[in-house]
This record gives C-alpha cells, sequence and structure tokens, in this order.
C-alpha cells in the first residue's frame, strides 16, 4: 500500500537535460523526424548501429528515450521502448519474438484485443490456448513442447484475480518459455514483475501512466538484448513509434503518478467497501478482496483504481438502468484518466460472457479522482433505482 521512495524519485526527477546553465524545468520535445550530421562517414556510423544513435524518429528520438530511461528505471528492468500504443507493444513483443509453429499460452482474462491479435497470428502459423484455471499446475500441464510465451495479465481483466506470478514463472521457464506480463492494472509502482520473474512487461501508456486521457501510448521493458532485437525486429520495421509530442504527455503524466494513484487506491477502496455491502449488489471482484492475501500481499504494493461488480439484478435491462442513471461516471472505454468511468461485458451474449467465465450483469467502474463519498452516493441513487 505504499510507493517505494526511490520511484517516488523517479517520476519527479529531472531528464537529463542540458549540463551547462539554468535548464528546463520540463523535457525538450524534440520535434524532428530526421538528424544531420556533420559528415557522410558519421551518417553511416549512425545507420549502422540505429538502436544507439539519433538518425530517424522511427527508430530513435530523444524525448522518446527520456521517458523510455523513465519506465525502465521504474520496472527495474534493463530497457525500454515505447510505442504509439499498448497494442503497438503487444504487437512488437508476439511479432518480434514468435514464428511460424509457436505456441502461445494465456494465462487469466486477458485484454480482448490481446487475444484477438492473437487469434490473427493463427494465419502465420502460430497457436494459442487461453487458461482460465490459474493453479500453477495446471499450468504446467497446459504447457507444450511449442510454447514459446506465457502471457499473463495479473490482475486480470475484467474480474482481476490475481496469479501467483512466480510460480507460473518457474513453470514457464523450466519449459524454456519466455513469461510476459501486461502490467498496465497496477503500474510500475504498486507491481514490479520482472523481479517476480517475467522476461517481459508490456504497458498501455494510455491508461493510468498517461493519466489524463490525452495520450495514447505503449511500454515494454525488458532486457538490453531483447529490447535491441525487438527495436530492430519490430519497433523500426512496424514503425508504430511514440511520436516526440505523445511521449512528451506521457512523460508528464509520469511525473505526478504517484500521487494520482494513491488517490485512485483509497477512493477505489473506499467505493468497492460500499459496494460489498450494498444490498444491490451480489459481488465485488477487487484483488483487496482476493481469497489468498498472502500472495496479493507478496507481489503488490498497492491497488488501482479499476474494478468490477456484479448487480444483483443481472439482467440487461438492468445494466442499462443502472449505468444510464450515474451521474458522476462518463459511459466509455478505457480507464485510469481522472474522470470515473462505467461500462459493462453485458451485452445479451451469454456464450461469450461463460467463455470468459464473466458473470452475467457485470458492471466495471475505473474510479477517478472525484473522491468516494461523491461516487458512492452516486452509485447508490442509481442501484435503487431512485433516479
Ligand atoms: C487498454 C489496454 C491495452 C491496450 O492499450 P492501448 O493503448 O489502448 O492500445 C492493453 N492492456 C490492457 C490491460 C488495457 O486495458
Amino acid at each position: 500500500m505504499q510507493i517505494d521512495p526511490r520511484d517516488l524519485a523517479i517520476c519527479a526527477g529531472d531528464e537529463g537535460a542540458a549540463a551547462e546553465g539554468p535548464v528546463p524545468a520540463a523535457p525538450p520535445i524534440v520535434q524532428t523526424s530526421l538528424f544531420a550530421f556533420p559528415d557522410f562517414a558519421s551518417l553511416l556510423e549512425g545507420l549502422h548501429a540505429e538502436h544507439a544513435h539519433t538518425v530517424y524518429t522511427r527508430g530513435r528520438n530523444p524525448t522518446v528515450q527520456a521517458v523510455e530511461r523513465k519506465l525502465a528505471a521504474l520496472e527495474h528492468g534493463e530497457a525500454c521502448l515505447c510505442f504509439a500504443s499498448g497494442m503497438a507493444a503487444i504487437s512488437a513483443v508476439m511479432l518480434g519474438l514468435l514464428r511460424a509453429g509457436d505456441h502461445i499460452l494465456f494465462v487469466n482474462q486477458v485484454y480482448g484485443p490481446t487475444l484477438q491479435l492473437a487469434r490473427h497470428l493463427e494465419r502465420f502459423g502460430v497457436e494459442h490456448d487461453v487458461l482460465l484455471d490459474l493453479e500453477p499446475g495446471l499450468v504446467a500441464s497446459a504447457m507444450r513442447p511449442a510454447t514459446r510465451l506465457v502471457w499473463l495479465e495479473s490482475p486480470g481483466t475484467m474480474l482481476f484475480r490475481v496469479l501467483d506470478i512466480p510460480a507460473i514463472a518457474r513453470v514457464a521457464h523450466e519449459h524454456h518459455a519466455l513469461v510476459c506480463i501486461d502490467n498496465s492494472w497496477a503500474t510500475p509502482l504498486f507491481q514490479k514483475p520482472l523481479e517476480l520473474g517475467a522476461d517481459i512487461v508490456v504497458h498501455t501508456g494510455t491508461k493510468y501512466l498517461g493519466g489524463h486521457s490525452d495520450v495514447m501510448a505503449g511500454a515494454l521493458v525488458t532486457s538490453a538484448e531483447r529490447v535491441h532485437q525487438l527495436f530492430h525486429h519490430a519497433l523500426l520495421l512496424n514503425g508504430g513509434i511514440l511520436a516526440p509530442f505523445d511521449a512528451w504527455l506521457l512523460h508528464r503524466g509520469l511525473r505526478t503518478l504517484p500521487v494520482r494513484m494513491l488517490r485512485h487506491q483509497s477512493e477505489a477502496l473506499r467505493v468497492a467497501t460500499f459496494l460489498r455491502a450494498h444490498p444491490a449488489v451480489r459481488n465485488v471482484f477487487h484483488p483487496a478482496f482476493h481469497a489468498d492475501p498472502a500472495l496479493v500481499e507478496q507481489q503488490m504494493h498497492g491497488f488501482s483504481g479499476l474494478f468490477s461488480f456484479e448487480p444483483a439484478d443481472a439482467s440487461l435491462a438492468n445494466v442499462h438502468r443502472v449505468i444510464d442513471a450515474l451521474e458522476h461516471f462518463r459511459i466509455a472505454v478505457s480507464w485510469g484518466g481522472v474522470e470515473s468511468i462505467v461500462i459493462s461485458p453485458e451485452r445479451g451474449d451469454a456464450a461469450f460472457l461463460e467463455a470468459q467465465r464473466i458473470p452475467r450483469g457485470l458492471i466495471r467502474l475505473s474510479v477517478g479522482l472525484e473522491g468516494a463519498d461523491l461516487l458512492s452516493a452516486d452509485l447508490d441513487a442509481a442501484l435503487k433505482g431512485t433516479r
């Protein structure tokens, strides 16, 4: 429930601006597509090692590199690559590391488009399975000889179930598979998966890291060697780069990440606790209510503001009624911004929800910065049907 003081320092810290004279408090935006060299030989040298030189902004750009350094430091990883969106980072991992014949094992409910990408990769000969039973022993039996990547989300999408990350990483490594985890929910402040055995961490920067619903971004953090490989095989070729101005917005978001996360955490916990005791609510899905608190405590240092609940009346009509009656939640996709947001995976498709093991009528809340009293009163009125 606490943020490491070193992380506070990284978030607030300077960006290595010019050493001489007064320096700007905010990093410069290097808004250029290309960099000119003093002579042809230097250009050729730059082109020869484009990962290490600013030659062309589809490769390296100083504004992007500044935010990459910050994210790598926060994740306790060697290096980071930023992308135009979370999905661009996720695509880079899969396209950059896999080949025909490889198999991906997904463990837990994972972000929908991540699975859609895996389905698309079937046409390139990459197969996958999704495991929704989370015991590490079952992960072992789901591994195939061709499993090259074990993909985790913890807490997972929609139900926020927590995985035993170190145990699953051990199983994956015994089978010579890499472990990639989507750490968007917890942010590096509340969970450092590389220390728990993961090999690669991916993030959407669009949610908490940016934090203001005004930028799309993504990132991956892993070893310097794998970043080198993914730079050449994925970033540079797929071209899904983070633009300098968007990198600057992401960087600005990181500067206030600790204060925002503490507020998201406290207010969401209060709203979740309120809903848990509400007669019109059957169940609240938040990692704080996990059946094994010791597991959660071992690998997480705090909670963010995204959770879900199952209304006692799980009908589609009630989902529409409750959502439409809320006055302080925006009805929208995405999450992680300063404004509270509501959405539901309930669209009347029982087969889809059953396959995902998501309860009927589930409602997901992203608790912003407005404060729990206001939001709880709003939910109370909407659930009681007094509007
Ligand atoms: C939104 C999201 C993504 C994708 O990020 P984009 O920036 O929208 O591409 C990936 N993982 C999770 C868990 C997300 O919620």
